[in-house]
C-alpha cells in the first residue's frame, strides 16, 4: 500500500453541493477513487472545510450521491475546533454559527452562549457558517473580544466551490470584520492548519508522511498537506485550474495535479 490514509476534500473534489436543494452530485471518478483506496487498504477520510452542517448530516447526503464514508471518518473544521477547544480547557464559549458549528461544540461538552447583547463574559468566541445573523450578533461577538474573549474560527476561507460557482465563506468574512474591529488575530482550526490531520492520525494510526491529501484548493488542502509532510494531490474540478496550482512555490505546490479523480487510482500503484 502506498498510503495508509487518503483525506479527500468534499466540495469541488468529491462532489459539488447544490445549495438551494441541499444535495450533492459526485464529481467524475470520485466514487471509483474511494473504491480504489479501499481495495488498496488505504483508509478513506472526507474532510470538508465547510461548516454548513454537523458531520452527521453529510453521510446520507453523500451516500445519495454514491459516496459512502465510514461513520466517524468525516471531519469538518467545527468538529476539529470543538475537539481542540475542549482540549484547551474551554468550557463556555460564544458561538456565532449554525447547527454545523453548535452541534459539534455541544457534543464536545462545551456550553454554548448565543451572541446577544446580554450574553455576559465568555473566554472564547467561535465563528462558523451561518446566514442567520445581523448587526446585533456581530456587535455581540466584537464586544466579547473587546472584553477579552479569544477569537477562533473553523474556517476563514474566502469562498467555496458550489454547483453555482463561488459561494462566500461567511465565517471568513465575519473573521475579517472581527479582526478589523479588534486588532486581534482569529485563530483558525480548519485548513490549511494541520489540526485536522492530527485527528486523522488518531483515527487511522497513519503518520502524516503516510497520508495523501486530495483537494481543489492550493491554499487549503495543498498547503495543509505540505505543512504536515503529507503527499498533496490537486484536482481542477473545483475552484482552481492547473495554472493556479502551478503558480505556487515548489515547496507549497501539489505533488500531482489531476483534471479529475478518474485517474487517481493510478497514483495508488505508483512507487512511493
Ligand atoms: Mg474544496
Amino acid at each position: 500500500m502506498r498510503w495508509k490514509a487518503a483525506i479527500f476534500d468534499i466540495d469541488g473534489t468529491l462532489a459539488l453541493m447544490n445549495k438551494a436543494e441541499g444535495t450533492f452530485t459526485a464529481l467524475p471518478g470520485a466514487i471509483e477513487a474511494i473504491a480504489a483506496c479501499r481495495a488498496a487498504g488505504t483508509r478513506v477520510v472526507a474532510y470538508t472545510n465547510g461548516t454548513f452542517f454537523p458531520p452527521a448530516h453529510y453521510y446520507p447526503l453523500l451516500a445519495d450521491a454514491g459516496i459512502r464514508i465510514e461513520p466517524g471518518f468525516l471531519l469538518t473544521p467545527a468538529a476539529v475546533a470543538a475537539a481542540r477547544l475542549r482540549d484547551m480547557g474551554y468550557t463556555r464559549i460564544m458561538v456565532m454559527g449554525g447547527d454545523g458549528t453548535t452541534v459539534p461544540v455541544a457534543e464536545a461538552g462545551i456550553e454554548i452562549v448565543a451572541p446577544t447583547p446580554d450574553a455576559g463574559p465568555v473566554d472564547a468566541v467561535l465563528l462558523g457558517y451561518t446566514r442567520d445573523f445581523g448587526a446585533t450578533e456581530l456587535e455581540a461577538v466584537v464586544q466579547a473580544v473587546w472584553d477579552g474573549a479569544k477569537p477562533f474560527a473553523g474556517s476563514v476561507a474566502p469562498y467555496f466551490a458550489s454547483s453555482k460557482g463561488r459561494m462566500l465563506g461567511i465565517s471568513g468574512a465575519i473573521a475579517a470584520a472581527l479582526e478589523n474591529a479588534t486588532d486581534q488575530k482569529v485563530t483558525v482550526f480548519g485548513k490549511p492548519e494541520t489540526a485536522g490531520l492530527d485527528m486523522v492520525a488518531a483515527l487511522t494510526g497513519a503518520d502524516p508522511s503516510e497520508m495523501v491529501v486530495i483537494g481543489d484548493d492550493p491554499k487549503l488542502e495543498i498547503r495543509m498537506a505540505r505543512r504536515a509532510g503529507a503527499h498533496a494531490v490537486g484536482v481542477t474540478t473545483g475552484i482552481s485550474d492547473a495554472a493556479m496550482f502551478a503558480s505556487f512555490p515548489e515547496g507549497e505546490r501539489a505533488h500531482e495535479v489531476l483534471p479529475t479523480l478518474e485517474t487517481f487510482a493510478d497514483l495508488l500503484k505508483a512507487p512511493a
